[in-house]
């Protein structure tokens, strides 16, 4: 059967003799992964179509679920610029892989698409890459049904003053100092950055504006985003490595 799908390449693998599977994040089909013959022989027509967050309509067979081998594509925005860039790359890597892993196929509908639309869109226009994607992270640990508890405070359930509260990645949400024993290693958190947290639970990527951010509470945000992405989902990601080697020499 003939399929006709609009896509982004979340992860692209060479396979046999100038040969590549592509895995896309579809609108409508969820995740799928196509052969594209030839694509990496020079010359290739299909070679720009199997370049990791290019964002195509792909015209596929496929029998019975399982492999597509494509039949013919167009680019609608290749996203080039945030290949062309080692840190834009690196953090869109991180959330193509991120959504691969954690997502399963029937899971990644429209809402992700558009999700991951608009973080690739987001890092090509400049946008701030860490604030962008700890937002993704937000929505990728809502959607893991690990959402952050920010409101009151998860032991005792109270609604306390900000300043009140310390992060506890290990019970999932804001703990109260009067309920610190439940987790003595809880983190602080500066008023600034539960804030952003919360705006970051509420706000859908797509809406995401150009968010003025210190860098100081950038580096706390990251922070605390790791935490609870360690924690909560536990992943390993290669894509994290790199990341971590540009925090790292402060890239
Ligand atoms: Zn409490």
């Amino acid at each position: 059967m003939l399929y006709r799908v609009e896509g982004i390449v979340i992860r692209s693998m060479d396979y046999g003799e100038g040969n590549a599977i592509i895995t896309l994040c579809t609108e409508n089909a969820g995740k799928i992964g196509v052969l594209v013959r030839g694509a990496k022989k020079v010359k290739s027509r299909h070679a720009a179509l199997i370049q990791p967050f290019t964002l195509g309509q792909y015209v596929f067979f496929r029998n019975n679920g399982g492999l597509g081998t494509l039949n013919s594509g167009e680019i609608i925005h290749s996203h080039h610029p945030v290949r062309e860039d080692l840190i834009k790359a690196a953090y869109g890597s991180y959330a193509c892989e991120l959504l691969d892993r954690v997502l399963h196929d029937e899971e990644t509908g429209s809402f992700w698409f558009r999700q991951l639309s608009a973080c690739l869109n987001a890092l090509e226009e400049g946008k701030e890459p860490g604030v962008t994607i700890n937002l993704f992270e937000m929505k990728v640990l809502q959607a893991a049904g690990y959402a952050p508890q920010l409101g009151a405070c998860i032991a005792c359930g109270r609604e306390k003053p900000d300043d009140e509260l310390l992060l506890s990645p290990r019970l999932g949400g804001v703990l109260c100092r009067s309920c610190r024993h439940n987790d003595p290693p809880a983190m602080e958190v500066s008023m600034r950055a539960l804030k952003l947290l919360r705006l970051f639970a509420a706000l859908d990527l797509t809406r995401l504006g150009n968010v003025d951010v210190k860098a100081s509470t950038r580096d706390e945000l990251k922070k605390i985003m790791r935490a609870f992405m360690d924690t909560q989902l536990g992943l390993r990601l290669k894509s994290q490595n790199f990341l971590d080697q540009l925090d790292k020499y402060n890239i």
